[in-house]
This record gives C-alpha cells, structure tokens and sequence, in this order.
C-alpha cells in the first residue's frame, strides 16, 4: 500500500480531505514515523479512534512514575543533546534532555533521530519508563513513536538550554552556556579508542566558575576565549559538577563578563547540591578536627602516615607538612573546611619550620594543633573553595580562608594582632 492508498482509506474513514490527510502523513513520515503510528497520530487529530491497538493511553508527566511501564504523552520539547555512546559494541548517536507538560518535566533518552527540536510540540507513543538516578526518565526508541502536534503546548518550563554556570548540575544535557576560559591544560587519555588528546580547565561567567572537559580537543577552546557552547552535559567529577564538551557541541565566540567573586551560599544549599566547585560559605569554626597542624605525609603518594607507616607503601621517610580540617557551622549544615600548607601558616602565624621548631621546644607536635584551635574555634569565617559530598561527609577544599568581616570577635583579634606588632 503505497502513501495514497493510505491517505484515501483514512480519509474517507474520517470524512476529511484526502489531501490535507496525505500532508499530514507525509509530515510524520519525514520524521521516521512507522505508518500504522502516523495514520494513527493523523486520526487523533481529526478527532477519531485511536484504533485497537496496543498503544497506551495518555498520561500526564506528574503520574509518571519508575514503574509506570509504557506511556504515551504530549509534552513539548525543552532540550535535546546529542550525545555519542558505545552500546553492545556499537557507535550509536543518542538524543537527551528534557520534555514537558502543564504538569512538569521529564528527561528522556531518544536511541534514533526522530527529527524533533526544542520548542516542538509532540505525541510520543509507546515510551518506555525507566528509572535514571532516582527520577523516571522516558526512553524513547524502535518501538515507540513520535508524531508532530500543530498547536504549541504552553508548558510552565523554560524552552531550550540556555543556562547560566551557577545553575548546572550533574546529569544536566543538552545545556548551551556562555563562558570565558580561565584555564586550560593538554592531556593524554586513554580513550575508548587509544590514546586521545584533550583539553581540560576552569570556565567561568557572572555566576560560577567550573571545571571542563573538551574531549575533542578544540583550537578554539584556549585560554581566555570567550564562547557560546552549544549542546555540552554535565557530569559529576571529583564531586563537583564538571561541563563536557562533545564532538556535537557547537562552540563560537562570544562576549563574557567573568567574575572574581565565588557565589556565596549557605552551607546547607551547598552540600545540598551534592558538589560545587568554588564557593563560598560564611561560619562558625566548631572544632578542629584530628589531623590538623602538623602531619606527616607518605612521600609516595601523599596520603597521611601514622607512625612511618602509609597504607600503601609500607614503612616510609615521612615528609612533614601543615594542615587544618576545620568543621564549619551556619545553623543550617556543617561542612569541613580543609586548609592546605599556606592557608594553615597563615592561621597559624607562622611557616613550617616555625611550626615544627614550637614541637621540639614543647616536645609535643600537638602544639600546633592546639595553637590553631586556639585562634579559630569560636570565631566565623569566609571560607571560598570547591565542595564535595562523599560518605564520609561534606568537604571544602579551601582556596581562601579569612575572618568574617561581621565578626566582632575575629576583628578584635586582628586588632590585636596589629597593636602587638
Ligand atoms: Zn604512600
């Protein structure tokens, strides 16, 4: 039965123009519709059965849930990204984002091109619902199918990517920012096909700074270019969300305003997020935790030892060095605040040496410790760095750790401090 054939039987069991039916198929079988779906999808429209057939009712996206099965919805398309993923030993072109309806969104996995674009308004057929990170995500694929809709569905929801860095989370698709490279280094990898070159850094906009992956390695991604990125996901890495760029992500220039200033957030939100990278917290220093002031650290690789003794390397020369893990309050979490040599010498008001000389005097290396207590428990900091949530807890890896300026205490200290000296 060739198109014809198809559009006179609909149209004389629907009463409509045979012309205007066969427009209509035609339209939805340029976007790889199967016939039996389109000639179903163009009897909806005129108002007709759906047919017997096993295609699932409608839903509205606020009733899906993981284990809904198969659903059929009418939603607009918010974003797709195309993403290239390696199934069953395959190369297969993958199409993410989100869709939505008055009732919410959705993300979805489409496993072919089914022509839509964000803005679009479609019936989707026969989509499978799984479970991706905890949320139902609707897997569109062979059986399934997607027909246009001629009226724009208005949806509660931002149509397209377009976002600013603050506001990226992991797990984010199809996403077009706008960002200054502030960094960037070259590495080797070793790929799913070899050794692949890439590029890594730092972007950053009026919002937020984070860290990138441009796996395809770009000329244009250098330092200091200012770039609309079309098309990039977000994917957690080392804790905080991290912005890849894929053989799909269209990059151009653009104008960018950067700033210097970290967002600053309550502790709360922060470990809420589950990982930001460059932040900026306000708190109350609770207590400093073991394994502050001087430690000693396996010259291998890094890690603390206790008694010449690392975990992976057996009995060692330790190395001495300065730290403070300090847990950090503002009444809505906590979070511990880790301060690198030169951040604790600072605190400390004194360099490695000093502080290693004070052990010997005292004959205890605890001194130190009990020094840097001293000075910041009780007191309230700014504290800026990148936060990650494992286990074990909320970590600030601290870039800068000040007194607050709203804190009495601490500004009487640091008078203090001036007078003495
Ligand atoms: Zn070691």
């Amino acid at each position: 039965m060739d198109i014809d054939a198809h559009a006179e039987e609909l149209a004389s069991a629907l009463g409509e123009d045979t012309a205007e039916v066969k427009r209509d198929l035609e339209n939805l079988l340029e976007y790889s519709v199967p016939i039996d779906e389109a000639k179903q999808s163009v009897r909806r429209k005129y108002g007709g059965a759906g047919g017997a057939d096993a295609t699932p009712s409608s839903v509205d996206i606020a009733d899906i849930s993981p284990d809904s099965g198969n659903v059929t919805v009418t939603v607009r398309v918010l974003t797709v990204g195309k993403r290239s993923i390696r199934y069953q030993g395959d190369d297969t072109v993958i199409r993410e984002g989100e869709l939505a309806d008055e009732s919410g969104t959705v993300s979805y996995t489409a496993w072919q091109d089914f022509g839509f674009e964000p803005g679009d308004t479609v019936t989707v057929g026969n989509a499978g619902v799984r479970e991706w990170e905890g949320e139902p995500e609707l897997n569109i694929g062979q059986s399934s199918s997607v027909a246009m809709e001629q009226d724009p569905l208005d949806v509660p929801a931002e149509v397209g990517g377009e976002r600013d860095l603050v506001d990226l989370q992991a797990g984010d698709r199809g996403r077009t920012v706008e960002a200054k490279v502030l960094e960037l280094e070259q590495r080797t990898i070793d790929g799913r096909d070899g050794e692949t070159t890439i590029h890594s850094g730092v972007i950053g906009d009026e919002t937020a700074r984070l860290p990138f992956t441009d796996w395809q390695a770009r000329e244009a991604v250098t330092k200091g270019a200012e770039l609309r990125l079309e098309d990039v996901y977000v994917r957690e890495f080392r804790g905080v969300p991290s912005v890849n760029l894929t053989e799909f992500t269209e990059v151009s220039p653009a104008s960018v305003a950067v700033s210097n200033e970290a967002p600053r957030v309550t502790i709360g939100e922060a470990v809420g997020s589950g990982g930001m990278y460059d932040v900026e917290v306000l708190g109350n220093v609770l207590e400093v935790r073991d394994g502050s002031g001087l430690i000693e650290r396996c010259p291998e690789c890094g890690r603390l030892v206790q008694n010449g003794q690392c975990r992976s390397h057996g009995q060692v020369d330790p190395e001495d060095d300065l730290r403070v893990k300090a847990i950090l309050d503002d009444g809505t979490a906590t979070v511990t605040a880790i301060l690198d040599r030169d951040l604790t010498e600072e605190i400390y008001g004194g360099t490695l040496a000093e502080a290693l000389e004070a052990a010997r005097d005292a004959m205890s290396r605890e001194v130190v410790a009990d020094d840097i207590a001293e000075t910041l428990v009780g007191r309230e900091y700014r504290v800026r760095g990148h936060l990650s949530v494992d286990e074990y807890g909320a970590n600030l890896d601290a870039t800068e750790f000040a007194p607050s300026d709203d804190d009495p205490a601490a500004r009487a200290a640091d008078l203090l401090a001036e007078v003495d000296a």
